[in-house]
């Protein structure tokens, strides 16, 4: 788990022969170029390459440094860090459109979409500031001009649940989504919007749109924190139970969803995802009577991405928490002590990237069923998961 600031950036790798790894998601650049990147160039060192790199869904703290990472590589062919095996991400590009119509926009139209553009990719700090707006900066004209295996294909087509992977050494990432549902209402959202800004022509496949669409998905905020004090870590009486409201932000929920399993491992890594979608993806053909044995816990720690109902069915002893705890006040400690309250046969770990106010508290905080737990914080070596 990478330090990633208020974003995501993992990397999975399996020892079997061969190896398999996995990345899934890249924060900021920052995280890329200090962190994400030497470890890259020691793997292609010895021969070893990124079987899948997983991007969760359009967001900053999740693709900023996946942006770097495939302006520095170059095409799939001929990368220059390491070479990428297959790309899952869901972008315009292969979101269902209801016909196959070129686009079709009047000058009005199409100035308005080029203003859009000409906003480009989110600047959250100055770290990030050199990131351009500039043609072919997007993740998907990054793919697609790299020509990168992208969705088992060439990116015309979604990945979405149900749907397996299987990769190298009996590795395989099952999808727990977006449905095709939460996709669609992706699009319906973001075509609702860009009609409200006054394009009124015939959407269809074409670049530009990929970027307008890559940008405003990019920028647009996630939800605001509906009761502050409620949550606050100050107001450490209350329970998850108390405050637990679903997300609502359409970009989350289009998030990439996954169980990845090893010959003798079990990994849950949701992205951003609602909780209400991992609970009813759960609830099919996967066995929730044995714990997982690692989970990365939804959106960073968000009390809107983790109900009471969905802790009654997941558990593991290795939970991981992704933040620096600098946007929305992540993690909620709700939802940690949620996490260790419950009674368990077995002792949990909470591994933390960064040290937090959050991380803090609960180093201190005893568990109401007495079951052991351990906190990690700035955790920034690998942690060997086994089943
Ligand atoms: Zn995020």
């Amino acid at each position: 788990m990478f330090p990633a600031r208020n974003g995501d950036a993992l990397l999975l790798t399996y020892d079997g022969a061969p190896q398999c790894s996995v990345l899934i998601d890249g924060g900021y650049k920052d995280t890329f170029d200090n962190h994400i990147c030497p470890v890259l160039q020691a793997m292609a060192g010895r021969g070893a390459c990124l079987d899948a790199l997983v991007v969760t869904h359009i967001d900053a703290d999740h693709i900023t440094g996946i942006l770097r990472l495939l302006e520095l590589n170059g095409p799939f062919r001929s990368s220059n860090i390491i070479p990428i095996r297959l790309v899952l991400h869901n972008s315009f590009r292969n979101l269902p459109l209801d016909s196959d119509a070129e686009a079709s926009f009047s000058k009005p139209d199409l100035e308005l979409l080029h203003e859009i553009r000409s906003h480009g990719h989110r600047r959250p700090n100055e770290v990030d500031s050199e990131i351009s707006a500039s043609q072919g900066s997007t993740l998907a004209s990054l793919l697609r001009a790299g020509d990168y295996n992208w969705n088992n294909g060439d990116g015309h087509e979604s990945i979405s649940s149900p749907n397996v992977i299987a990769l190298p050494s009996n590795v395989t990432l099952t999808l727990l989504g977006p449905t095709i549902t939460r996709l669609t209402a992706l699009r319906d959202w973001w075509m609702a919007k860009i009609r409200r800004l006054g394009v009124a022509g015939m959407i269809g496949q074409m670049p530009l749109l990929e970027d307008v669409f890559e940008f405003m998905c990019e920028n647009e905020p996630g939800i605001a924190r509906l009761d502050k004090e409620l949550a606050s870590h100050a107001n450490s009486t209350t329970v998850l139970q108390d405050i637990y409201e679903p997300d609502e932000s359409v970009t989350n929920s289009s998030s990439i969803s996954l169980l990845c399993e090893t010959p003798n491992s079990r990994i849950l890594l949701p992205g951003d995802c609602w909780a209400e979608d991992l609970e009813s993806a759960l609830s099919s053909g996967i066995d929730l009577a044995k714990p997982f044995d690692a989970i990365k816990i939804s959106h960073h720690g968000s009390f809107h991405n983790t109900s009471p109902r969905l802790l009654r069915i997941i558990d593991s002893p290795r939970f991981f928490i992704s933040t620096d705890g600098r946007k929305h006040g992540h993690p909620d400690i709700q939802v940690l002590k949620e996490i260790v309250d419950r009674p368990a046969e077995f002792e949990r770990h909470l591994y933390f990237n960064y040290r937090t106010s959050a991380s803090r508290f609960m180093a201190s905080y005893s568990s109401k069923s007495g079951t052991p737990f351990i906190v990690h914080e700035e955790v920034d070596m690998p942690v060997l998961i086994s089943g």
